[in-house]
């Protein structure tokens, strides 16, 4: 490097303060796959240097129930989990264990719902061959507790016109209600899907390519090609991030209501005054949606 120009040592600088933010980010993107929190300050961390010690958050599946999903508006069988609170130094547990809550994640839409262990009268340990099988087995008082739940969807599927607007509003809300605190869970945490990975993965070769590129056309323009390719390379990495949450909530977000709302042969007023009531009641989906995204599944 003795020989490296200024702009040179600029790039490499740039280059490993890159490739920092890239293992903060993949590290960051492993605990949002194994912790699952939908809480947005799930996580906590030592203040002085947060990946050496402090609590985290650790999941463990139980095995499965049954039980009433708002987004398949029917009940389907859960993968029921526990998540707990733990310390940790370097990564490693230490101290008491404190079971905080249980969710059970839809294996049919898999959207995770807070749940209680004590409502299950047994948590099976593999997926019963139907729903009404591991229905009877995990929830046998399901006629009971469920009851007027599927009443209403009985309504629904009859005469949806016979809701009153009181049950319409509750039934518009419930979805978005659902889905609001995985939507919490992902915008708290830096986004990583895909194209991100694939940004990456170009922020490394590009510089390289370019270089070479450059080179070939003039020997004395390598530099500058190193150049372009790292702020080529920066550019697509920030890019790609900016839209990850979007791209998420079309994928993932957006399917789920429009299959949820469907029945209810919802409007786009009635949508604006559900998302107007997330805003003021601070869910990020009340922000982060947008009328259109719903529109241009049913379309
Ligand atoms: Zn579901």
């Amino acid at each position: 490097m003795q020989n490296a120009t200024p702009a040179a040592l600029a790039c490499a600088a740039a280059a490993d303060r890159l490739l920092q933010l890239v293992a903060i980010t993949a590290a960051r993107g492993d605990r949002r796959i194994t912790h699952t929190s939908r809480e947005p300050a799930a996580y906590e961390e030592g203040t002085a240097m947060p990946l050496v010690w402090g609590r985290k958050w650790t999941t463990r599946k139980l095995g499965f129930v049954a039980d009433f999903c708002e987004i398949c508006r029917r009940p389907q069988p859960f993968a029921l989990e526990r998540r707990s609170l733990v310390g940790h130094v370097g990564r490693l547990p230490i101290g008491a264990t404190h079971v905080v809550r249980h969710q059970g994640r839809c294996t049919r839409c898999s959207t995770e719902m807070a749940t209680e262990h004590l409502r299950y009268a047994q948590v099976a340990r593999h997926k019963a061959a139907s729903t009404h099988e591991l229905l009877a087995a995990t929830l046998p008082d399901h006629e009971q507790v469920l009851q007027q739940r599927l009443a209403v969807e009985r309504v629904v599927r009859d005469d949806v016109d016979a809701l009153s607007p009181a049950a319409r509003r509750d039934l518009l809300a419930r979805p978005f209600v659902a889905l609001s605190p995985m939507v919490d869970q992902r915008f708290s945490t830096l986004p990583v899907d895909a194209w991100v990975g694939a940004a990456m993965l170009a922020f490394l070769a590009l510089p390289a390519l370019a270089r070479a590129a450059c080179r070939w056309v003039s020997p004395d323009s390598a530099q500058l090609g190193l150049l372009c390719g790292l702020a080529l390379g920066l550019a697509l990495v920030a890019w790609t991030a900016v839209g990850a949450r979007r791209r998420w909530i079309r994928r993932f977000v957006a399917p789920r209501l429009t299959g949820s709302l469907g029945p209810l042969c919802v409007s786009s007023a009635e949508i604006e005054v559900v998302l107007g009531e997330l805003r003021l009641q601070r869910h990020k989906l009340g922000s982060v949606l947008r009328v259109s995204d719903l529109q241009r599944r049913r379309a």
